[in-house]
């Protein structure tokens, strides 16, 4: 009997993906299949670090496991529907989700290092009132797969000449707020950590939140990676207005929070990012207000330009402005550094990642298309 498009899909679909399984979590699958743990780390260096998919490649694994592996799980990726460079170097990915959402990554390379910034969540729905995934409301998390998949992809696709890994850190600042999917996120972030997968210290992987107090406790003693928090105005009236989630957490709870979160974590810093509104947060005596907030935590200060976007209200502070902003933090004792904006052209800056939400019509009009040229992509 020949299988359909359609059969293929689904089939492929009723496959467990177990791309965002840790090490922990393979070992229980394995486990259950009455194999040794060492399974799993055999596994994690052929997906993670060689890229090899497919069980029948996978030479060190038995062939009856192997069959059996082949019925039971794979190892998916998101589809890549564009691909964007900018002048800059900067990458940005618009990635298909099976379900046919998609969301973006960028990869951002600088003298010695390179960044991926990840997304957590389809949407986002903290309603920041500066920042564009806030616009299209909140769809669904990501899976840990889908929130690997991006780190996995975006090394298949900077394979370097020299071999070395292309991506030597990650930021959780992509669309979405990754407190609000912790489970996923930790999980993503342990394979990240890995050694048998992508080796990652914990001070190259950063997570940015707006600050969700439980979370960061949880964190802290859970998964103590990098931590990085939207400030973005020095008292609770304003970033009540700018961030809302603000009216639940407020700046002092906040501030208490990260000193907390830095005692876990001896020499290391919170950096807290402050977009810089004009007119709005950006004045001397703000600057002045915002060194004595932060000034008791151990911590480094970026500000971020405003990247506009199409009806935000919002104008970016002038380059002068910033710069006169860092100058007065500065001198209060605050270590203090203007983000440059990077990938404008291709609209791949802080706030502005969007993806498009799709439905499953949209799915299945692909398939109906797959049917007709007769090929799968
Ligand atoms: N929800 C998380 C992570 C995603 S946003 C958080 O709030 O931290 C990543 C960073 O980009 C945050 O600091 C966010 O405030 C900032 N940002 C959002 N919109 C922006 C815009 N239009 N211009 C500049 N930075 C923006």
């Amino acid at each position: 009997m020949e299988l359909s498009v359609t059969d293929i899909a689904t089939s492929q679909a009723s496959l467990e993906n177990l791309m965002g399984h840790d090490r922990l979590a393979l070992e229980e699958y394995f486990a259950s299949l009455g194999e040794k743990p060492f399974r799993a780390t055999q596994v994690l260096k052929w997906v993670h670090q060689q890229g090899v998919y497919d069980f029948s490649e996978m030479t060190n694994l038995s062939k009856n496991l192997r069959l059996k592996l082949a019925s039971q799980v794979s190892f998916t990726l998101p589809e890549i529907i564009n691909d964007q460079a900018s002048e800059d170097g900067t990458r940005k990915w618009l990635l298909r989700l099976e379900d046919g959402n998609s969301i973006e990554a960028v990869f951002i390379p600088e003298a010695g290092r390179g960044t991926l910034c990840v997304s957590s969540q389809v949407g986002c729905a903290l309603n920041c009132s500066f920042c564009a995934t806030a616009r299209q409301g909140f769809n669904r998390n990501l899976t840990s797969a889908e929130i690997v998949g991006q780190l996995r992809l975006a090394n298949q696709l900077l394979v370097r000449p020299d071999n070395e890994r292309p991506v030597t850190n990650v930021v959780m600042m992509g669309m979405g707020e990754p407190m609000l999917n912790y489970d996923n996120v930790v999980q993503a972030m342990r394979l990240m950590q890995e050694d048998f997968a992508y080796g990652l210290s914990k001070r190259r992987v950063t997570l940015s939140t707006s600050g969700l107090l439980p979370e960061m406790q949880r964190l802290s003693k859970e998964c103590p990676v990098s931590l990085a928090v939207s400030l973005h105005a020095p008292d609770d009236e304003l970033r009540n207005e700018l961030v809302p989630i603000n009216r639940k957490y407020p700046i002092q709870e906040l501030m208490h929070a990260c000193r907390e979160y830095t005692k876990g974590l001896p020499h290391q810093k919170i950096t807290f990012e402050y977009v810089m509104l004009a007119g709005v947060n950006d004045s001397d005596a703000q600057a002045r207000k915002l060194a004595k907030v932060i000034g008791n935590v151990p911590c480094k200060l970026n500000l971020i330009p405003f990247n506009p976007f199409k009806g935000s209200g919002y104008s970016s502070s002038s380059l002068t402005r910033i710069n006169h902003f860092r100058d007065i933090l500065m001198q209060k004792g605050i270590m203090t550094v203007t983000r440059k904006t990077r990938g404008d052209e291709i609209d791949a800056a802080c706030g502005q990642l969007a993806g498009k939400f799709t439905d499953r019509t949209r799915r299945t009009e692909r398939l109906q298309q797959v049917t007709l040229t007769g090929e799968i992509h």
